[in-house]
């Protein structure tokens, strides 16, 4: 039961986290940067921030 519902919480956040992927905050003025590498308000790079993780 329990392990169950962890699942179901892991797709969960699976799910969020693709979301968040594609509809990036920008971490400078706060506001949803789209889906370039650069911030649509404030042309912030993003791509420097995100890819930290993967390279
Ligand atoms: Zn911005």
């Amino acid at each position: 039961m329990v392990t169950d519902i962890e699942e179901k919480a892991a797709d969960t956040k699976v799910f969020q986290g693709e979301i968040e992927s594609k509809q990036t905050i920008c971490p400078r003025c706060g506001k949803p940067a789209g889906e370039g590498k650069f911030c649509n308000n404030c042309g912030t790079p993003l791509g420097l921030m995100k890819c930290g993780n993967k390279f």
